[in-house]
């Protein structure tokens, strides 16, 4: 179970986050969708502390943390409970598609070199990439590259991954294999918080969608009740634009 509770971030005098309350259960895939500019990438960042909060609890698991006074330990603690899937993959262009999985994995969590080798391999048979095992980014396509993205997320093994617009930066010809991707991860009961754009894939895999705007939740409910029967304005505004 995740819990949050008063989330602020402030960019100077500018609120982004204005106190998030936000619960998500074991197993639970929780979509986020709104504005842009609305401080949706800045609520996932701050969930792992990619962007410090100001103010407000975080608790991940066994992990609790007061964003006021976090100490390094406690910041390490929840990078492990969660993993981060980018919009642009964030893949280091200097490593394979399996070094890029293996690096957290050693560096993070301090595996052994050969346990971590044979996961990211298993982990890139899982995404149907492992014939792709020893190619670097740039010889891969945008849909392989984020597959590894989220290859590297799924090896970690975090109890809550995040997933920032997965999809935006693709071309559309592989936004498909992304989110069948996607749909594989939800279906091994993994807690989801996910950031997208795709309507009807937050239709088919949400158990909860949350509307942002302004830094704070406005509504959330099942897809059902947020995407067809909006009650706040700003929701149907926001819907009129993106259907
Ligand atoms: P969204 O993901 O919903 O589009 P963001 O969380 O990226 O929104 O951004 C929310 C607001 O915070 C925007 O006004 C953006 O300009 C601002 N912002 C985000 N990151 C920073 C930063 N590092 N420094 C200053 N302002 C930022
Ligand atoms: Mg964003």
């Amino acid at each position: 179970m995740i819990s949050v509770r008063g989330l602020t971030k402030r960019f100077g005098d500018t609120t982004v986050l204005d106190g998030i309350d936000l619960d998500i259960a074991d197993g639970e895939r929780v979509v986020v969708i709104g504005p842009s500019g609305t401080g949706k990438s800045t609520l996932l960042r701050c969930l792992n502390f990619l962007d410090r909060p100001d103010a407000g609890t975080i608790a991940v698991g066994d992990v609790s943390v007061d964003a006021a006074r976090a100490s390094k330990r406690d910041i390490l603690a929840l990078r492990r409970a969660t993993s981060f899937v980018f919009q642009n993959y964030a893949l280091f262009a200097n490593k394979t598609a399996k070094e890029n999985i293996m690096e957290a994995l050693v560096t993070v969590q301090g595996r052994p070199r050969d346990e971590a080798e044979r996961r990211a391999l298993d982990v890139l048979a899982e995404t149907g990439l492992a014939e792709k095992a020893d190619s670097y980014p740039a010889a891969l396509s945008g849909g392989q590259q984020q597959r590894v993205g989220i290859g590297r997320a799924m090896a970690i093994g975090a109890e809550l991954m995040l997933f920032d617009e997965p999809t935006s930066a693709l071309d559309p010809e592989w936004v498909g294999e992304v989110l069948d991707l996607m749909r594989r991860v939800a279906e091994q009961r993994q807690t989801m918080l996910i950031v997208t754009h795709e309507m009807q894939f937050a239709r088919e895999i949400a158990d909860r969608v949350v509307f942002m705007d302004g830094g704070r939740i406005v509504e959330e409910g099942s897809p059902q009740q947020v995407l067809d029967a909006p009650r706040d304005e700003r929701l149907k505004r926001f819907l009129r634009r993106v259907a």
